[in-house]
């Protein structure tokens, strides 16, 4: 791949991209044993650079470690220092960060030797809008994908583990087969769970419902920040089972994740959503999301660590 920064957080040490690489040998590569984060840093006008809810990534790198029993080889301040060093490194304005922890070089037994620590890698580059810009003002024409999210106790989907990402594979690489922007899965029992890469948010009658945690889902940092915008704007927001036909009866439906932000859908399985474009809601929130970003909306979360003071 073209390389899109100059340097990569490696272990504690900084290297050069080119030079941030791994044996074949990795276990991670051949069971998947890896768990990771996607954060954005964007520049806002009063404080500069910022990253967005950089706690709340890192803590869940840890938590996804902790399911399976990984110990990353330094702590939770340690890793929030390392991913603005690294975005200070590239010398970025915006970035989209990849922290991630794996097993190494460790042999080839499945079982991970006692005591055995991951390696952690922090990379950061400026990426654009993940499904598009065009997609973000006029929505993306989703599928319902013919395979459904992990089963509960098989594979926890709310820890974000490297392996996870075949399922998330399959659903989108046959949503695009199809012709469609993103694909979305249901969970073992039928309902709603969420897209390859983001959650849902499905509205009818200015009831706005959401996927609860049960639904096979990671619980995204931007599903609890579209969340809490809404009802910081006064809307109800429930968190409860969706059917799959509820999208098809929906008034607007929008995905948000760290990679995708906020997106409307505008049609599920080739039916409009609503009228077939941005509902009003979505509009809203999107204004408000961004709004932490261009200062049009209050921080009062304290949700943004600058980077650059
Ligand atoms: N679900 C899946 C499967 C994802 O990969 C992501 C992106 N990390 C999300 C949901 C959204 O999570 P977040 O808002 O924390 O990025």
């Amino acid at each position: 791949a073209k390389q899109p920064a100059e340097y990569i957080w490696f272990n504690g040490e900084i290297k050069p991209w080119k030079d941030a690489t791994v044996h074949v040998m990795t276990h991670a590569i051949h069971y998947g044993s890896s768990v990771f984060e996607g954060i954005r840093a964007y520049k806002t006008p009063d404080k500069g650079t910022c990253v967005f809810r950089l706690q709340e990534h890192n803590r869940r790198l840890f938590d996804s470690a902790k399911v399976y029993r990984m110990t990353i080889p330094f702590t939770l301040d340690q890793v929030n220092e390392a991913t603005l060093e690294i975005i200070r490194k590239n010398d970025l304005q915006s970035a989209y960060i990849r922290p991630i922890a794996f097993y190494g070089d460790i042999g080839m037994g499945l079982q991970v030797p006692f005591g055995q620590e991951t390696e952690l890698t922090i990379a950061a580059f400026e990426w654009g809008a993940y499904l598009g810009d065009e997609a973000i003002k006029n929505g993306v024409d989703a599928g319902i994908s013919s395979w459904n999210r992990l089963a509960a106790n098989t594979m926890p989907t709310g820890a974000k583990a490297g392996g996870n990402y075949l399922s998330s594979q399959l659903i989108s690489m046959e949503a695009r087969r199809h012709g469609y922007g993103e694909g979305i899965a249901l969970d073992r029992n039928g309902y709603i769970s969420e897209g390859a890469g983001e959650n849902i948010f499905v509205i009818r009658d200015g009831v706005v419902t959401t996927t609860p945690k049960t639904a096979a889902i990671l619980p995204g940092i931007t599903r609890d920040t579209v969340m809490t915008l809404l009802r910081d704007m006064g809307y109800e927001v429930r968190e409860e089972n969706i059917p799959r036909e509820a999208m098809y009866l929906a008034d607007e439906i929008l995905m948000c994740g760290t990679a995708a932000e906020v997106t409307p859908v505008r049609s599920v399985d080739g039916i409009a959503v609503g009228n077939g474009g941005r509902g009003p809601i979505t509009e809203a929130v999107q204004e408000k999301f961004f709004g932490l970003f261009n200062g049009t909306t209050e921080d009062k979360w304290n949700w943004l660590t600058p980077v650059y003071e």
